[in-house]
């Protein structure tokens, strides 16, 4: 992908392994074909003629899909995207934020002449707990704010409703409860912008989970559930809460991270991870964050069969200490930083780079987080300590680098 010469090049950042973002770009025939299948169907990959997706229903909202949907999140290549909704993928994510806004102007495209009921929407919008701009207004502007701006979402998109309109990235349970924010959700599906209303969360999950389920306003969740988390059973146990409350569950964060390293020679198993995920009945459906037509294949071959195999449950590493990619967000780490560093939104973003390849989300969530020079200053030994077994101080030094690369480079 080639740029006009700033200094520094987008590859520079990561020093290798980055050829995959270009990559995306061309599209093999070959590779389509076995995606789609000789009838463009997707029953090729779903594993032959009689194989059947496995369709659960989200909660009470009653939508029936597929159990693999998709995250486009890290998705720039508006071919992936058609060739998911050919194979038979019906539900697309994405967020007012993702890409500033153009992922959902991608998929506005994409999605333009489809009849209606071939597809569903959802997206997300921040409040005042993300967005800045929203910090200091009171009850009415905030829920003015928050309107205006879904409105701007539907108008990417070139829709008059989305399936769900989530309340983005909520870390605890005042976030679900606040009566603003539930007062905007609501007013946006009286008008029929959004047929449901739900909430996100990729930390602190149990107890937002639970907060919602108190909050008896919110149809459907998304939550981070994988295989990585040490609390993976208590977030089981909400979910359980929650669809027996008649929550629509959705999963994300399923992949964890997609590589154990950073160097990328160790992919993490994909369907392994997916299948894990969708054992627990409770989940509707999963978005994985796909973002090549191998990878769609992948995922979702999944859709027809959620057996995991022996090997695959090996390829997991249950029984090993592995650091990874993913970071938990439980913020174990944060006591013992004397600087207090953001350090989980921090090993969040170097997922985002390293994991997902997505430098500008990871650029995005660095230069959202205020930080002061060198990150870690003069400390001398880093007494942060993961509970994952992350090198902190390493990765936190790597990732506040983004800082210093110019705003508009991953426009
Ligand atoms: S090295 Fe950085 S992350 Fe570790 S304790 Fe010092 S300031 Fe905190
Ligand atoms: S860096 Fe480690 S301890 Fe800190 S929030 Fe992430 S997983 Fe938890």
């Amino acid at each position: 992908m080639m740029r006009k010469e700033t200094g520094y090049k987008r590859r520079t950042f990561l020093k290798k392994g980055l050829t995959g973002l270009a990559a995306v770009g061309a599209v093999p025939g070959a590779v389509k074909a076995a995606v789609l299948g000789a009838a463009g169907t997707g029953q090729a990959v779903a594993g032959g003629a009689q194989a059947k997706p496995i369709v659960r229903t989200l909660g009470r909202t009653g939508l029936k899909i597929p159990v693999v949907s998709m995250g486009v999140m890290n998705a720039d290549n508006p071919a992936v995207v058609q060739a998911a909704l050919e194979t038979g993928i019906v539900m697309l994510d994405t967020a007012h934020g993702y890409q500033r806004g153009r992922n959902e102007q991608m998929i506005g495209e994409i999605i333009k002449g489809r009849p209606r009921d071939s597809y569903m929407i959802m997206t997300k919008v921040p409040g005042p707990n993300r967005e800045k701009a929203m910090q200091g207004l009171d009850g009415a502007a905030v829920r003015k704010a928050f309107l205006e701006r879904f409105d701007l979402s539907l108008q990417r998109l070139g829709l008059d409703h989305v399936e769900v309109l989530y309340l983005h990235n909520n870390s605890a349970p005042d976030h679900v409860k606040n009566p603003d924010m539930i007062g905007a959700l609501e007013t946006a599906k009286k008008s029929g912008k959004a047929r449901f209303i739900g909430i996100t969360t990729h930390s602190n999950e149990p107890a937002v989970i639970r907060a919602t389920i108190e909050a008896k306003a919110y149809d459907v969740i998304l939550t981070a559930y994988n295989f990585r988390q040490d609390h993976r059973e208590e977030v089981r146990k909400a979910v359980a809460e929650a669809a027996a409350a008649g929550i629509g569950v959705v999963a994300m964060k399923t992949q964890a991270g997609a590589y154990w390293d950073k160097e990328k020679l160790q992919p993490i198993n994909m369907r392994a991870a997916l299948k894990w995920v969708l054992n627990d009945p409770n989940v509707a459906t999963a978005i994985p964050g796909f973002t090549t037509f191998d990878q769609l294949k992948e995922d979702w071959s999944v859709v027809t069969d959620i057996a995991l195999t022996p090997q695959e449950l090996k390829d997991l590493h249950f029984e090993e200490q592995v650091a990874g990619l993913y970071c938990q967000q439980c913020g174990q780490c944060v006591a013992g930083c004397p600087k207090r560093l953001p350090i989980p939104d921090l090993m969040r973003g170097y997922m985002y780079a390293y994991g997902y390849r997505n430098l500008g989300l990871a650029h995005e969530l660095v230069g959202s987080l205020d930080l002061a020079g060198d990150a870690c200053g003069s400390c001398a030994s880093c007494s942060a300590v993961c509970a994952k077994g992350f090198d902190v101080a390493d990765r936190v030094r790597d990732i506040s680098r983004l800082r210093t690369v110019p705003g508009d480079f991953f426009a």
